[in-house]
């Protein structure tokens, strides 16, 4: 599974260039996040019933970004020299899209052979309907032929009708993106457009 996360094949190990991905810690209000982001590839924690200090310590123990929507862990994480990212808004997409943008990514996509098990953030590895025939319904081992299996929970899935909706929700969260993005560039025009009228080269240049 590791080879496949590479995006160069059959080359020298010492001149592969991995991809960064940043892995990411949820807090107990994020689940829905989490789970989109394990399926997207996002190594993604997800911490409920704890306290904010162990929320605190795991990221910073496993060197993860935390997530969260709560201000006053987020000033925690601040203080704390934690990497973390606040989510303010409403929507969900918009969070995502967000938090991934904030990590340098602008394009996501849904690949079955890199997504992490939405249940437990494991690995997911391909198997033969044999291997998880006792896990599947018998009508989807019958009508599919590509089967996966988290390698640390054991829970099976396949590609089926359901992954076109997966490719939907990386199509939303891409037009967000797209759409901050565009959002940032008529900014940082309109940032400069204003500095320019209120320089003095153009009161030289139109005097009133
Ligand atoms: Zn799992």
């Amino acid at each position: 599974m590791r080879a496949e996360h590479s995006p160069v094949r059959n080359v020298d190990p010492k001149h592969k260039v991995e991809p960064y991905l940043p892995s990411f810690l949820a807090d107990a209000m994020l689940g829905d996040i989490a789970r989109k982001l394990r399926i997207l590839g996002y190594d993604t924690a997800y911490i409920k019933d704890t306290s904010d200090s162990c929320v605190l310590q795991a990221a910073l123990k496993e060197k993860r970004i935390l997530l969260t929507r709560d201000k006053e862990l987020f000033k925690r994480v601040v203080k704390g020299g934690v990497q973390g990212i606040l989510l303010e808004k409403q929507d969900e997409t918009d969070n995502i899209a967000y938090a991934l943008t904030k990590n340098k990514i602008y394009c996501v996509s849904f690949d079955a052979r890199t997504a992490r098990c939405s249940l437990c953030n494991g690995i997911l590895e391909p198997r033969s309907s044999t291997k998880v025939k006792r896990r599947l319904p018998r009508n989807v081992l019958t009508t599919y032929n590509k089967f996966f299996q988290c390698s640390n929970c054991g829970k099976a899935y396949w590609e089926g009708s359901h992954i076109s909706r997966l490719h939907m929700l990386a199509q939303r969260i891409n037009n967000k993106i797209k759409k901050s993005s565009n959002e940032s560039t008529a900014d940082l025009i309109r940032d400069h457009d204003n500095k320019r009228l209120k320089s003095p080269e153009h009161e030289q240049y139109n005097p009133k």
